[in-house]
């Protein structure tokens, strides 16, 4: 993993100066873009299995609603803390306004390891914390969905849970749930194919065919693993995939349907039959590929690692994976970085179109969900080129920031200030 102890935080108000720097803001309102507008901090006591009592710390930061409810994930990681969950609300602010849905930026989450707790005291765990956030979160003011180690279960039993306490039902308080709950076709593979769908999109503005592409992915979970299936459906070699025990790699192109069953199965990658040589994460992230696609944790690639990037193309499937430095490095070596706003923005995509059925109480066809994604993601992605071509922007990034900046700042003036 990376050495640079970046805050995200202050990553992500960087990046919202990067592309101030290139729109007509006022210092006040520029203030008013960086900052959350509140942050839930919370101690949940939570009865273990043993009888003994554990306190985890949870938060959720609600950053901007100007567009519409906030939105985004609950994270169950020990990494977890305060300034983290700053930076991945905003981030969420930024992709909604990205690709144009009608929602504001928020998240959660838990500081705990999930694989030391059973499902019982997991299920206490996460309906202790669907009990905090009862008022503040409901399908007009904040809707949750997963993120890292969370997944339609404890979906399920925050929906149960709210509905339950408000005596009421109402699924599209939560996204991201089962079928049966109220979830959406497609939502399990939204984020991986819109990790595709920007890398065929990017290759082909750089006049190149991502059927000859080689393709290496750091973290093999939902993000990535599903990019990497998606990929390969397009004719692209996935030579290498990691997660945190570390990385395989076969030049050759691994089979990465099964090794994903072999993850499933095992718990990790590693010692998967298909490989010819065992990586280290860095190793991975270093290799000479067309297309890297960071899908684990923020601050994977900093300067140091960025200097020894060899792949043309980054499509970043997980949030906030490269530090600020490192975006300076691939810039002077014009490496091309799909920025995370736009690239992983397929979940809250169809999150956005799951709550949508919600409302409607009307289920759409997956085939519905996929070509409505493609629509939103290749606009989305139109309005990116617009600006990076137009504008003397130093980077992808700094492009979209200025789309989705601009989509806040006007949605806000037109409000105005109240009182
Ligand atoms: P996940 O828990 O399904 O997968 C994460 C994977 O990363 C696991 O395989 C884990 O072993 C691996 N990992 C963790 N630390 C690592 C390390 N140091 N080196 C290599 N691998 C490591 O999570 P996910 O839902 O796929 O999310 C991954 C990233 O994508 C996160 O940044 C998340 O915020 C982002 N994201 C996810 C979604 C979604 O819908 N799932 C949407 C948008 C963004």
């Amino acid at each position: 993993m990376a050495e640079d102890d970046v805050n995200p935080f202050e990553s992500l108000q960087e990046q919202i100066d990067d592309a101030a720097a290139f729109i007509d803001v006022e210092d006040g309102e520029l203030e008013r873009l960086k900052h959350p507008e509140r942050v839930l901090e919370t101690n949940l006591t939570v009865e273990m299995d043993d009888g003994s009592l554990e306190v985890f710390k949870a938060f959720r930061s609600q950053f901007n609603g100007d567009r519409g409810p906030y939105k985004g994930g609950i994270r169950y990681h020990p990494g977890v803390d305060r300034d983290e969950v700053k930076a991945l609300s905003g981030w969420m602010v930024y992709k909604c306004a990205a690709v144009g849905i009608p929602y504001g930026g928020g998240k959660g989450g838990i500081r705990v390891n999930p694989i030391n707790l059973s499902a019982d005291e997991l299920e206490r765990l996460t309906r202790s914390f669907a009990e905090e956030l009862r008022p503040i979160i409901g399908e007009d003011r904040d809707i949750p969905a997963p993120d890292v180690n969370t997944g339609q279960r404890e979906m399920n039993w925050i929906k149960d849970t709210y509905e339950t306490l408000e005596n009421t039902t109402e699924p599209g308080v939560i996204t991201g749930k089962a079928i049966e709950s109220g979830g959406s076709a497609g939502r399990v593979e939204a984020t991986g194919r819109s990790v595709m769908l920007t890398a065929r999109e990017m290759f082909a503005y750089l006049g190149r065919d991502i059927a000859d592409a080689t393709v290496a992915v750091q973290g093999y979970g939902n993000a990535g693993s599903v990019a990497a299936y998606l990929l390969d459906d397009l004719g692209a070699d996935i030579v290498a995939v990691s997660d945190s025990s570390g990385a395989i790699y076969n030049p050759d192109g691994l089979n990465e349907r099964a090794a994903k069953q072999f993850k499933r199965e095992t718990g990790s990658v590693v010692d998967f039959e298909g490989a010819t040589e065992e990586l280290t994460n860095d190793e991975l992230l270093t290799l000479d590929v067309d297309v890297l696609i960071p899908a684990a944790l923020e601050n994977a690639i900093d300067e140091r690692l960025a200097r020894e990037v060899q792949a043309d193309v980054i499509v970043e499937a997980a949030n906030g994976p490269l530090t600020p430095n490192a975006d300076e490095v691939l810039v002077e070596k014009d490496v091309y970085v799909v920025p995370d706003i736009l690239a992983n923005a397929g979940g809250v995509t169809v999150s956005y179109f799951e709550w949508v059925q919600n409302r409607q109480r009307f289920h759409w066809t997956e085939e519905r969900v996929n070509d409505e994604l493609e629509r939103v993601t290749t606009e989305a992605f139109d309005d990116l080129v617009d600006v990076y071509e137009s504008h003397e922007v130093p980077n992808l990034r700094t492009a979209m920031y200025v789309v989705a900046l601009r989509r806040v700042l006007q949605t806000f003036r037109e409000g105005g200030v109240w009182p």
